[in-house]
């Protein structure tokens, strides 16, 4: 793999109408499945969520705020680990639960193992046009949605979808299909038409996503240092440094 720096020169030279060709080309639309908000029966749903992606979330429970307002304009009503819990890629099961030191942070999950803002319609309720992943109509679709719709991470704006760079993520295994530097990932939506402006719109969420990834790579190795995690401890180290499993900075 290319330096880390040099794969994020790449990033920013990718051409959002070219990724969006590659999208076209693949094809996709939601079908409201929900597999990618879900978890696996052995396996809590795991994805990445950057610490102001966290930020952002916290808000979105806020009915009261505009649309367009912006982070520091709503107030705040999840708690960090409403929204986040450490990556548990790393850690060990310690007498207390997992402990150890881990990278970045994964989209909180419920009960049943699935993203917390997943939910399901009754169903009678489909078919009433509400916004699925991706702005689908329900009609003759599955019945899941995002409840956090507008305010989701890249990772999920871009699903089924990742870019051939080293240092990105590859949610969900390896791809299924490729064109140019776009891979798609395992999606029952892949194939079907998609509109220019769809594929334009999750194009140029795929640039960022790479470029912020990146950016948060290089910022999380330049300023790792060992924690030292005791005993029922557990440390995140993310861009912003090293913090408790409630989002606080550790010293
Ligand atoms: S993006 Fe794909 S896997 Fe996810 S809910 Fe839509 S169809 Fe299902
Ligand atoms: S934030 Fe929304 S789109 Fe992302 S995994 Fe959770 S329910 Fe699915």
């Amino acid at each position: 793999m290319e330096s880390l720096e040099a794969e994020l020169e790449r990033a920013r030279a990718l051409e959002v109408g070219a990724l969006a060709d590659a999208i076209e080309s693949i094809g996709f639309e939601c079908t409201r499945c929900g597999s990618c908000c879900k978890g696996e029966t052995d396996e809590p749903h795991t994805a990445t969520v950057f610490p102001d992606e966290v930020r952002e979330l916290q808000t979105a429970g806020d009915e009261t705020a505009e649309p367009e307002a912006s982070v520091s304009e709503r107030s705040t009503e999840y708690d960090w680990r409403d929204v986040a819990r450490p990556m548990p890629y790393g850690l060990t099961e310690g007498e207390d639960g997992l402990e150890g030191e881990t990278f970045e942070w994964a989209l909180q999950t419920d009960a049943c193992g699935d993203c917390r803002f997943y939910e399901e319609e009754p169903a009678e309720g489909a078919g009433d046009g509400t916004e699925s992943e991706t702005g689908t109509d329900a009609d003759a679709m599955g019945s899941g949605y995002c409840t956090v719709h507008e305010d989701r991470p890249l990772i999920c704006q871009t699903y089924p979808f990742s870019v051939a760079l080293g240092g990105t993520s590859q949610p969900m295994g390896e791809a299924v299909d490729e064109e140019g530097i776009v891979r798609a990932h395992e999606c029952e939506g892949l194939g079907r038409d998609i509109d220019r402006a769809d594929a334009v719109e999750i194009a140029q969420a795929l640039r960022e996503r790479a470029i912020r990834e990146l950016e948060e790579a290089i910022a999380v190795r330049d300023q790792y240092r060992p924690a030292d995690a005791g005993p029922g401890e557990v440390v995140v180290h993310d861009s912003e440094g090293a913090k408790r499993p409630d989002g606080t900075p550790l010293e």
